[in-house]
């Protein structure tokens, strides 16, 4: 798709942040480009409107910015998943594995409902580790995910290797 070169474009690479040694993907750079951004929103819905899904899971923090727009566009609902102790609700916890440790995602109780179809979105896609915890967590109130999506995937880290039977599609993939 011509669109796809604009959008890979528009996304700032920041060598060692947040610590050295590390290539960090700015996608606030895209925000910024209105025809990039669009192009991202438009190209997500057109892959998922009339799919019957009826959830949109949104990874914090950057999932919150891809996501919204997308679940208004394809007539769906938008669920946060977030870090641990910032939704106000009672909420279900996934722990999940870090380079060093571990973190947990949470979602508040009765926001997905057991049979519905749910698109997982986020930024980026790195080892695969934080969206392995939302499929988990999906998975655990009998919820159906039917893709994850990013905008980014580091493929030599092999995170669609940590997703299971579920797909993952991608917009960039950087080298
Ligand atoms: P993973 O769990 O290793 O796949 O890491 C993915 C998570 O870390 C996502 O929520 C991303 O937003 C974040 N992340 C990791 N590396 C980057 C990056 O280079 N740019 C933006 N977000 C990143």
């Amino acid at each position: 798709d011509p669109r796809i070169a604009g959008i890979a474009k528009s996304i700032r690479v920041i060598p060692d942040f947040p610590k050295p040694g590390i290539l960090f993907q700015d996608i606030t750079t895209l925000l910024l480009h209105t025809k990039a951004f669009r192009d991202t929103i438009d190209l997500f819905v057109e892959r998922y409107q009339g799919k019957g899904i009826s959830v949109v899971a949104g990874v914090e923090a950057r999932g919150f910015i891809f996501g919204p727009p997308i679940a208004l566009a394809i007539g769906a609902k938008f669920v946060p998943m977030r870090k641990p102790n910032k939704l106000p609700g009672p909420v279900i916890a996934e722990e999940y594995s870090l380079e060093y440790g571990t973190d947990k995602m949470e979602m508040h109780e009765g926001a997905v409902e057991a049979g519905e179809k749910v698109l997982v979105i986020d930024d980026l896609i790195a080892t695969g580790g934080t969206l392995g915890a939302a499929i988990r967590l999906l998975g655990r109130v009998g919820a159906h995910v039917v893709e994850c999506a990013c905008v980014i995937e580091l493929p030599e880290l092999k995170g669609r290797d940590r997703l299971g039977d579920t797909p993952l599609f991608v917009l960039v993939s950087s080298a």
